[in-house]
């Protein structure tokens, strides 16, 4: 019998979220590579309609964990209805998405199987007859190479936008009913509403032109050369998470994995690096112009126009330039 990969498939507010899709489509491209099947794993309560939608991508099966219990998030119910069907099928591994609900979940399912875990990885490699999966060290200065040893299933988390779901490819599959034993699972904890982290007032994914800062700006008050660029330019201001972190902006601009997703026809990026959490909320504006002083800085790779240069020189006189062909 060949060996299965499996993909946990997250959902909220009655939609599937992107990020397990983009972990089904590495599932795809893992399974083919090593000849082995794939099957999506979706847990919920009145979970059907989008169980049939994930099994109209290319995957063997899909297993629909339907429980009253699993209606909303809870460590324990999903702990042990994943821990019994990955117990029972014994499957290479298990892919999720590195979200919050799983940063949760897949250390205390690992603990509770006694299996290998490599958490937030950014890619793989097929060496041989395993895996080595990549994550990033010391603020992403360094890739590690990690290998893991335990028996299979091994739980495999990766990064928001490690993959694109444009890699997604469709198929057919059946969706089959998994039930699970809940009754000795006590209920600890009450769910509160749940909230949106980057919720504000500011919507950048409606604007058409951002000009976005990075921590290349050095301090709050150089702002102000990005406010003046962006009046002429009639843009909306965005920034990149240590701008947020240090308050210098508010939380509702930061554009990446965990802030807003912008499609504008226009990007300025200025002293930003290009971090893949960034680079996911970003990529597909229509025009990325990138200015940086260091040559080799990622965001350069998906620039459509790439300017080596100190944005303190740069961005003036971008404005100034601007100011002149407006007539202003
Ligand atoms: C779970 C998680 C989620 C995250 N979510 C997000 C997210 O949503 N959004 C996000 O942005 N990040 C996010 N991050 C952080 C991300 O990994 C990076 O740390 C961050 O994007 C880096 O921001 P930066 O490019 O502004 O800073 P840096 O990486 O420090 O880059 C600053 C850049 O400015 C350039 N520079 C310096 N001086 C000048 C100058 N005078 N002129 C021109 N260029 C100059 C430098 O060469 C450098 O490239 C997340 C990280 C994690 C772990």
């Amino acid at each position: 019998m060949s060996e299965k990969i499996y993909v946990l498939i997250d959902h909220g507010n009655g939609e599937i979220r992107v990020p397990s899709l983009e972990s089904l489509a590495l599932g795809q491209r893992m399974a083919e590579e090593a000849g082995f099947s794939l099957h999506a794993l979706i847990l919920g309560h009145k979970i059907q309609p989008l169980a049939e939608r994930i099994a109209s991508q290319k995957v063997e099966s899909v297993l629909l964990v339907e429980d009253q219990k699993l209606a909303d998030y809870d460590p324990d119910m999903y702990c042990k209805a994943l821990s019994q069907i990955i117990t029972e099928d014994q499957p290479y591994l298990l892919l999720m998405a590195h979200i919050y609900q799983n940063i949760d979940l897949a250390p205390k399912l690992a603990a509770v199987i006694s299996r290998g875990l490599v958490t937030d990885c950014i890619g793989y490699r097929k060496e041989a007859d395993t895996f080595i999966f990549v994550r990033q060290m010391f603020r992403n200065r360094l890739n590690a190479e990690v290998q893991i040893r335990s028996e299979h299933p091994w739980i495999v988390t990766m990064q928001v936008g490690a993959t694109s779901v444009d890699d997604l490819r469709e198929g057919s599959a059946q969706v089959i009913e998994r039930p699970v034993d809940l009754s000795d699972v006590e209920l600890r904890r009450k769910p509160l509403e749940a909230f949106e982290a980057t919720k504000g007032k500011v919507d950048l994914s409606q604007a058409e032109w951002i000009v976005a800062v990075g921590r290349g700006i050095k301090k709050a008050e150089n702002l102000k050369i990005i406010e003046e660029l962006a009046e002429v330019l009639g843009a909306e201001i965005a920034a990149s998470r240590p701008v947020v972190d240090s308050e210098w902006l508010t939380r509702d601009r930061q554009v990446g994995s965990s802030g807003q997703t912008v499609t504008p026809r226009l990007y300025v990026a200025c002293g930003i690096s290009g971090a893949i959490q960034h680079i996911v909320g970003m990529k597909n504006s229509d025009c990325i112009v990138a200015i940086n002083t260091d040559p080799n800085a990622p965001i350069f790779n998906i620039a459509t126009y790439g300017i080596v240069g100190d944005l303190f020189e740069i961005v003036p006189a971008l404005t100034k330039k601007l100011k002149e062909a407006k007539g202003l």
